[in-house]
């Protein structure tokens, strides 16, 4: 599953929003122990197990009903007098089993998501089929069965898509809906014969019936886990070629294919390199990439084994509206979802326990893959920002280890988080980059080959890497998956002689806040040179000094390429000599040094001064654009937290003059020949440039505007989302009422969608309450009110909060199940206002279950230490302006 991971801000800036932690309990700080863990699990009785299902189903898009057969050829293990299994929202009418003249008792229970079959007597041991017949719901929200409604050329359409992870087939067929009770499974549904059904195997036999419907089968698909089934169905088209002697499709709405071809590009370049590194093929005849119309608040994608849906703008590309950061986005999410078709799909984690199998793997493919085929995109140098993200939360109260013990399906929903999709990233990349890629691969392979159609725990991948291994990893790994928190090397001595440096690291915990600061040891693979030399390695392993022997004397880096994950703190001295020389060192590591000097600068541990001093490099330093995007984003971090604060005014003077000389170099328009990361980072600077009231910037994006409303061909797609963002902030109610005249009459569901989203995005409170009205007011499509409210919070979080809290009964109708507990505390999650923590608690109190607040801590834990560093460090950014002659508005 792809998270909703790239959030737009109303700015354009593409915000990390990831998916927080909903179900989780709070007593997750220890290292998971699997063996005690399962104990507590909730899950179905061994006794029996499902073999084969043959499913048909006939749903009622319009009444959102359906009904169901379905048989299930099942093994009984042991004697047993019942049969429990997952259903969820189902009302099974009748049962059968074969060989027993009399319909077993039925019972449900709601509150574990079973129902059970009970027989007179103990069923012996061997093989049966279960026939059942049942009724269930269409939802309206991504779970189970569900329907999204969009306006097409004919008038108001609707299609169908199922979202089954973490647990939510039980809400389609009655099943045993557990990761590692693989089956297969046979799909047949009978729908309208103009309409496109989709599965995950391609269709076996179509049959025309009357009344202008068809009956559809499809094939067998292999043995898998229940998640991944899926089915769609709609006013689809499907554009198609053949990969590697697998039809790769992508299917979209009528009207769409065009928007599709970029993903279908994309799906064509990575099968093949997919199958190469795996080692294994892909198993099934087809792929298909399904787009849908509408969002979720939770996810973006899913990997449906053979069958990945997509919500539009995860997958569509279109030319006007499309920037190249939506380019990138797109590319990496197919290709995540890709690399689920082997980790997760072919190979599936035994429980939810080690989801990290899943999507941290995935997170780290997917940009193994993309830097392949796209180096210029630099997705390495991208993900620092993902692993720095990674470290802020994973560094505060409310972590969890990457493994941990999750009890029952809800919780589960809960691990989707930057834990484990990012840091479980950041922790493979680290263990790739300690034993070799090739010998990484090797492992892979062995993984793959061993385990295929069948389920895992984390361990038997160290086995298969170790297996020969002179190098082995799994003390390493269990370091870094089986407890929370950073590590921190730093630098506790440098000694030069004859020619080389012996520098001495020791290993500490690198935490922000009381809860998470207990010491802790790792085993930390630590990379070091002496910038311009050969780097050297070695494991560093809690207080005991580790020495290094680097070639050369000079400048040291720590962390060289910063291909592990840890924070580095240099001596002062050699934090001075390393930003004297800023501009010689790799992007990677000049995005490291920002990094981690910005980061220990927060919370008291480098002065401040420091890091002021090396953002100012950027005033003349021609770095890599991503890298000055960074410098931006950090610039923007500081910027929110001067909210009120009258020495923000200098603040921002000097902000401004740190980032304008690299946008006088790139300018407004796109240069021939110019890199794709140069268009990402003219989107960005004019974002921020727009946060910090540039009077020019602001000038031009409105003069712009005036232009766009009257020819919208006008503003090129790559810089056309952040004009309209500077203009949607700076809006008064003459241009606002202009974004919602242009907001209604949207051609595309993406333009639709960016539009509503913009109108949330005023500073100017009176637009901003206007905008929560219009929210609920039933004009925007259903998914997309959520994402206005959301687009407040960025501005107004405090204002957002109140008003999803006074309308919760029609906002949570608005949300899927997993996201209601999420939602919330996401509002003020990136706030400094003390006073919300106490109304948070009290909206806790009524409406997130005690075992669901894992995210609420989270944002708590975040407000503490954004509210710390508002009014301990600011003063000292202050006091810095001044002493560098900066506290003038004018400078
Ligand atoms: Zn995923």
């Amino acid at each position: 599953m792809m998270p909703k991971a790239m959030f737009r801000s109303a700015g354009g800036a593409a915000v990390l929003a990831f998916v927080a932690v909903v179900f989780q309990g709070p007593a997750l700080a220890k290292a998971a122990d699997p063996g005690t863990a399962a104990h507590h699990r909730v899950v179905l009785p061994a006794e029996v197990t499902p073999d084969h299902y043959r499913i048909d189903i006939t749903p009622d898009a319009k009444a959102l009903t359906f009904k169901g057969d379905v048989e299930i050829d099942l093994t009984v293990h042991q004697a047993t007098d019942r049969i429990v299994l997952n259903a969820a929202d189902i009302v099974i009418d009748s049962a059968a089993l074969g060989g027993e003249a009399t319909p077993p008792a039925i019972s449900y229970n709601e509150k574990v998501q079973t129902a059970t079959f009970a027989f007179a007597h103990a069923l012996k041991p061997g093989s049966y089929t279960l026939s059942l017949a049942y009724r269930g719901k269409i939802y309206q929200q991504a779970s189970g069965l569900f329907a999204l409604d969009y306006g097409a050329a004919a008038g108001k359409a609707r299609a169908l898509y199922t979202q089954f992870e973490n647990s939510d087939a039980r809400r389609f067929v009655p099943s045993w809906d557990e990761p590692g009770r693989k089956a297969t499974f046979q799909l047949t549904v009978t729908v309208p014969a103009d309409e496109m059904a989709v599965s995950n195997m391609p269709i076996a036999s179509t049959d025309a019936l009357a009344g202008g419907m068809k009956r559809v089968r499809f094939a067998e698909t292999p043995k898998m886990s229940s998640y991944l089934l899926f089915f769609g169905l709609g006013d689809f088209e499907r554009i198609h070629r053949d990969v590697d002697g697998v039809d790769v499709g992508v299917v979209v709405k009528r009207g769409d294919r065009a928007s599709g071809a970029f993903a279908l590009d994309a799906a064509a370049h990575i099968l093949p390199y997919y199958n190469a590194y795996f080692g294994t093929p892909f198993p099934l005849p087809k792929l298909d990439l399904i787009a849908g119309p509408g969002s979720s608040q939770f996810f973006g994608a899913m990997e449906n084994w053979g069958a990945i849906f997509y919500f539009d703008r995860d997958l569509l590309i279109d030319p006007r509206v499309s920037t190249q950061g939506d380019k990138q986005g797109v590319y990496i999410t197919v290709a995540h979802e890709m690399a689920h078709q082997w980790f997760g799909d072919l190979v599936t984690m035994a429980w939810w326990d080690d989801l990290w199998l899943n999507e941290g793997f995935a997170s780290w493919m997917q940009l193994k893959v993309t830097d392949h085929f796209h180096p210029e995109w630099k997705v390495w140098l991208q993900a620092l920002q993902e692993k720095q993200f990674a470290m802020q939360t994973d560094a505060r109260g409310g972590t969890h280890p990457i493994i941990t013990p999750i009890d029952d399906v809800l919780q589960a929903a809960g691990a989707f988080d930057e834990i484990t999709y990012l840091k479980g990233a950041a922790a493979i990349r680290t263990l790739e980059s300690y034993l070799g890629e090739d010998a990484f691969r090797a492992g892979v392979r062995r993984y793959m080959h061993d385990h295929a159609y069948g389920n895992t725990v984390t361990d038997d991948l160290w086995a298969e890497m170790d297996r020969g291994s002179t190098r082995p990893i799994t003390q390493i790994a269990h370091d870094f998956t089986l407890q929370a928190g950073v590590p921190m090397i730093t630098e506790a001595s440098a000694r030069c002689e004859g020619g080389a440096t012996t520098l001495v690291v020791t290993q500490g915990h690198y935490a922000i806040d009381p809860d998470s600061t207990a010491a802790r040891v790792w085993r930390v693979p630590v990379t070091a040179a002496v910038l311009g030399s050969p780097p050297a390695k070695a494991v560093a392993s809690g207080e005991r000094p580790a020495p290094i022997t680097l070639a050369g004397c000079g400048p040291l880096v720590l962390n060289a390429g910063q291909t592990a994950y840890f924070r580095s703190r240099y001596s002062a001295d050699g934090l001075a000599a390393i930003t004297a020389r800023y501009g010689a060192l790799t992007p990677d590591d000049q995005l490291g040094v920002l990094n981690d000097t910005g980061s220990l600068a927060r919370v008291g541990e480098a002065p401040m001064s420091a890091f002021l001093d090396l953002t100012s490099r950027f005033k003349t330093l021609a770095a890599d654009p991503v890298v000055i995007q960074a410098a931006a984003n950090w610039l923007s971090g500081f910027d929110d937290l001067y909210e009120g604060l009258p020495t923000r005014t200098a603040f921002r003077a000097w902000a401004r003059s740190v980032l304008s000389p690299s946008f006088a170099r790139i300018g407004w328009d796109k240069a021939p020949g110019e890199s794709d990361n140069t268009a990402l980072l003219r989107a960005s600077l004019i974002d921020a440039l727009g946060n910090f009231d540039d009077p020019a910037v602001v000038a031009e994006a409105k003069r712009r505007f005036v232009g766009f409303a009257a020819n919208p061909s006008s503003l090129d797609a790559a810089t056309r989302r952040s004009v309209l963002g500077v203009v949607a902030r700076h809006a008064d109610a003459l241009t606002w009422e202009a974004l919602h005249v242009l907001a209604k009459a949207a051609k595309t569901g993406l333009e639709r969608q960016e539009l509503y989203d913009l109108l949330g995005a005023a500073e100017d409170k009176a637009l901003a309450a206007r905008a929560l009205d219009l929210a609920l007011s039933g004009e925007p499509p259903a998914t997309t009110a959520p994402e206005i409210i959301r687009a407040v919070s960025f501005l107004h979080p405090a204002m957002a909060f109140d008003f999803a809290v006074a309308h919760w009964d029609q906002v949570s109708r608005l949300l899927e199940p997993t996201s209601q507990a999420r939602f919330v505390p996401e509002l003020v999650g990136q706030a400094s206002d003390l006073a919300l923590i106490g109304r948070l608690d009290a909206f806790a109190a009524g409406h997130i279950p005690p075992t669901a607040r894992q995210d609420l801590i989270k944002a708590e834990a975040t407000i503490r230490y954004l509210a710390k560093v508002r009014s301990e460090r600011l003063p000292q950014v202050d006091q810095w302006l001044r002493a560098n002659g900066a506290a003038d508005p004018g400078a």
